[in-house]
């Protein structure tokens, strides 16, 4: 490795680590998602650790201003998880106890749990069938006037109905969060995903479209919001120490009660460089779900979820549904036998013995329930090839004959 090189190392260091013997990619195993590290991304990694700041250093704030251009946002607010994002943003859109945060049931667990960090109390809503994409009308169903803030997820990469949902809330002073973890590049009539909320919330673990290893944004347009998100992703205090040092004074305040949320220097340098690749990844992404789509147009039992006209589709899970005959358990275990990463997104989260043991129960939302015992999440990841799709197609066709 060239810049591995330049550096005193003692030890011989290889372009890549050998896989581990019975590793993934030791194996003929294709995982549902995977990474991509490129030579540039190893190359701005080690000088960023070479550097002077390996924490809160210069590469956050040109991280946050480029991922926030990228998504079109005037703010970009780096943290080290998509988990802290979703925390930030329920903390500066006021979210405290006794609201209510409506999300859908359909989702990873932190949309929900970020609510109840605050205080608050998670409402789940339901899903439309067809897209598993929160449901407006079982949001309106379940607005009080302890409805505090609306957690929309762009569930697989398709932007939830942020119109219908402003529709909602605007008049009642109702704010949306937007958790975008899946649906960095998505469009919803034209606007990108990053806009289309008070906050968005975006996630940059290995599985996500671009990664930094642990890592998440909140992009928003107000300029309050922001200062108070990067005021409590460092404890509550508003100088961060490299200020100091620059300013030469040594006072500081905490004003409120933050965490130490922050994203380091030498994981934003990685977000950056792979930031570069964003737009070839989704469009790579979207070829991979458009060799799925013809191949399941032969394929009736096989039924992948609907996208709507008016959005573009970040393809971050490519998603199919079963017809109720058909055992979704098998045919996982088939496809898991045939070494291929199947998966499921999600149960219901209210499911989770956590959320039962506060007292949710099953059957609060049925389209949610129902769709969770018949769809599967296929592999992909932009370095997949026609073939790896091809293997992925034959497996199910033989799991749902
Ligand atoms: C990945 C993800 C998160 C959490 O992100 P982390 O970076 O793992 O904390 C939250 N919501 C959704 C929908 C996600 O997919």
């Amino acid at each position: 490795m060239r810049v591995a090189s330049r550096l005193c190392c003692r030890w011989p260091m290889p372009d890549r680590a050998p896989p581990e013997p019975g590793s993934v990619a030791a194996s003929t195993f294709l995982p549902y998602g995977r990474q991509e590290i490129g030579d540039a991304d190893i190359k701005a990694v080690v000088e960023a650790l070479v550097g002077n700041w390996l924490t809160t250093g210069p590469r956050v704030a040109e991280f946050e201003q480029a991922f926030a251009r990228h998504c079109g946002a005037p703010e970009g607010v780096a943290v080290n998880s998509g988990t802290a994002a979703l925390h930030c943003a329920m903390r500066a859109v006021g979210v405290g106890p006794g609201d209510e945060v409506i999300a859908p049931a359909i989702t990873f667990a932190a949309s929900a749990n970020a609510a109840i960090y605050e205080g608050a109390t998670p409402v789940f809503a339901d899903v439309e069938p067809g897209t598993l994409l929160i449901d407006p009308a079982s949001v309106a169903a379940r607005i009080t006037s302890r409805t505090k803030a609306i957690v929309a997820v762009d569930y697989a990469g398709q932007p939830a109905d942020y119109d219908a949902l402003y529709a909602l809330a605007k008049a009642r002073g109702i704010r949306v969060v937007a958790d975008a973890c899946h649906s960095p590049g998505a469009t919803y009539k034209g606007w990108k995903s990053g806009t289309l909320a008070d906050i968005s919330c975006f996630s940059f673990h290995p599985v996500k479209h671009l990664t930094t290893c642990e890592g998440g944004m909140c992009t928003t347009g107000d300029a309050e919001m922001a200062a108070h998100m990067r005021r409590f992703r460092n404890h509550g205090i508003d100088s961060d120490h490299r200020a100091r040092e620059a300013s030469g004074a040594h006072v500081y305040d905490m004003a409120e009660l933050g965490y130490n949320y922050r994203l380091p220097d030498v994981q934003c340098a990685l977000g950056l460089s792979q930031l570069k690749r964003l737009n070839g990844w989704i469009a790579a992404r979207q070829q991979v779900a458009a060799w799925y789509d013809a191949a399941f147009e032969e394929l009736p039992r096989v039924m992948p979820l609907h996208t709507h006209a008016d959005r573009t589709h970040a393809r971050h899970l490519y998603v199919v549904r079963l017809p109720p005959d058909i055992s979704r358990d098998k045919v996982f275990a088939s496809l898991r036998a045939a070494g291929i990463g199947a998966n499921v997104h999600y149960a219901p989260v209210y499911l989770h013995s956590y959320y039962q043991a506060r007292g949710y129960r099953a059957g609060l939302c049925p389209a949610a329930e129902q769709a969770s015992r018949e769809i599967l999440t296929l592999p992909l990841f932009p370095a997949m090839s026609q073939a790896d799709v091809q293997r992925v197609v034959e497996a199910l066709t033989t799991a749902t004959a």
